[in-house]
């Protein structure tokens, strides 16, 4: 475990873990003490946990929500069946997959097949990454859009993945976002794990600038301290991203559609995300329009 950041407010005391391979881990201590997000290695010492929030049910989030016996999990309604299952960073890569594959109605021929080829790889891949996963919980509970618990924030914030949640500790300027941007500078939202919706990501950021905040603490790596800035960066970064791709109409073309993808794809996306984005963006065109 690494370096431990600490924010002291008046109502809570938030400890962030970052770690470099695994999620981010988040302790909140207040009246109740909540977790959020075990996925990596587990802070050491930790008190009593009450609570159990999750961001999105992504392998690295949750591999060890299984740990703390009876505690009841809460998450976006659409995480539940996962994180209820036995395996849930199998049942996590699935949906993965399925997202891909019902994506790709809308492709035919060699160019279906290709990116079926292409889909299956990455999922696989990414399923891979995760081979620790730990159990299911039963206790698990929905969160519901807009809510405040113990004084935090709980607003719905889809993009990364269908299931984003973000915290927000209103009176210390912090949210805790999960997935939807990474801690880069100079990056658009973090799309294209293969279920990622850009569309999504835009209203969610939207959402996320109305916020009072000063410093987000993501999913991976340090807080980030000018939270507000970083957020329009990405807003505007997706924004031209999605208008680039439109324009080339990826989806009337044939192999050429695929160039004018990867021409339009960020430069700070990886290999990952670059084929991520050519599976969604070569399915159906509806998804941007
Ligand atoms: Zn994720």
């Amino acid at each position: 475990m690494g370096k431990v950041f600490v924010f002291n407010g008046r109502n809570h005391t938030i400890e962030y873990f970052p770690s470099i391979v695994w999620a981010s881990t988040v302790l909140i201590r207040g009246r109740r003490n909540i977790l959020i997000d075990p996925g990596g290695s587990l802070p050491s010492n930790l008190p009593e946990i009450h609570e159990i929030w999750i961001t999105h049910a992504h392998p690295d989030h949750i591999s060890m929500m299984d740990r703390f016996g009876k505690t009841p999990v809460f998450a976006h309604p659409e995480a539940l069946n996962i994180l209820r299952s036995k395996n849930p960073g199998g049942a996590s890569t699935k949906r993965e997959l399925d997202t891909c594959l019902e994506k790709l109605k809308g492709a035919s021929g060699w160019r279906r097949i290709l990116l079926m080829a292409i889909a299956h790889v990455l999922v696989r891949g990414f399923g891979l990454l995760f081979i620790r996963g730990g159990g299911g919980v039963e206790n698990v509970h929905a969160f519901r859009d807009g809510e405040e618990r113990y004084g935090i924030k709980i607003i719905f914030t889809p993009g990364h993945s269908p299931d984003g949640v973000s915290f927000i500790i209103e009176d210390m300027g912090i949210a805790i976002t999960g997935d939807l941007i990474t801690g880069r500078r100079n990056a658009p939202a973090n799309l294209f794990t293969p279920s990622s919706n850009p569309i999504q990501a835009l209203k969610s950021i939207e959402r996320l600038i109305e916020e009072k905040i000063d410093i987000i603490l993501p999913g991976h790596g340090r807080p980030i301290y000018n939270a507000r800035e970083r957020l329009k960066t990405a807003l505007k970064l997706t924004v031209e991203e999605i208008e680039c791709i439109k324009k080339s109409h990826p989806w009337k073309g044939y192999w050429s559609g695929f160039i004018n993808i990867m021409k339009c794809i960020h430069g700070s996306r990886k290999i990952i995300a670059r084929l991520s984005a050519l599976v969604f963006y070569s399915g159906k065109a509806e998804d941007l329009l």
